[in-house]
């Protein structure tokens, strides 16, 4: 690492709530990465409404994280680009699961590209463990009562139990 140019990376996402292939993503950067923010968007792209709030969502990654000084967790409104830009991030990552995720990434890597050339978008394949997991899943299925313990750190899973009542 050089301390004069620390590299950092950000991982955007809506981690609603974060689950283990969030984590296992984020923590995979910290091999290349000085320092990584978990950058949590105020404004949901594409789900109606959130399960947990912002502020929630925030509380839950800094518990997860607690024990990683390399990594923080922020939120951001706006462009991503002009976020990265403002926090001197050279890389977003993003996780890839399967195809499925592959056209949205695309396009959404080439639009931050043609609005900033200077960030680079980075693809991380997570654990096999969790390359079937996203957050809309364990939502789903902690609302119908089902055992999302694998899936899910502690402190997220107290309080999916508190809101889903399971
Ligand atoms: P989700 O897709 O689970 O609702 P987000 O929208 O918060 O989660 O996703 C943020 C980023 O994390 C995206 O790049 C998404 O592809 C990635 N991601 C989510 N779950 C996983 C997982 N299980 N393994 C790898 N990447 C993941």
């Amino acid at each position: 690492m050089n301390p004069e140019h620390p590299l950092v990376a950000i991982y955007p996402g809506s981690f609603d709530p974060v689950t283990l292939g969030h984590q296992d993503i984020a923590r995979r950067t910290l091999s290349f990465a000085d320092r990584t923010i978990v950058a949590v968007a105020r404004r949901a792209t594409h789900q109606k409404a959130p399960l947990f709030t912002l502020e929630e969502r925030l509380e839950m990654l800094a518990e997860v994280f607690a024990d990683e000084p390399r990594i923080e967790c922020e939120a951001f409104d706006g462009l991503l680009v002009d976020f990265a830009h403002a926090r001197g991030a050279r890389f977003i990552i993003r996780g890839l699961r399967a195809v499925a995720d592959f056209e949205y990434e695309l396009q959404m890597a080439q639009m931050n590209r043609e609005l900033s050339d200077q960030v680079e978008t980075l693809f991380l394949i997570p654990d096999l463990a969790y390359s079937f997991l996203s957050a809309s899943l364990v939502r789903e299925v902690a609302g119908l009562g089902g055992d999302v313990s694998r899936f899910v750190s502690g402190p997220v899973l107290l309080r999916l139990r508190e809101r889903v009542g399971t």
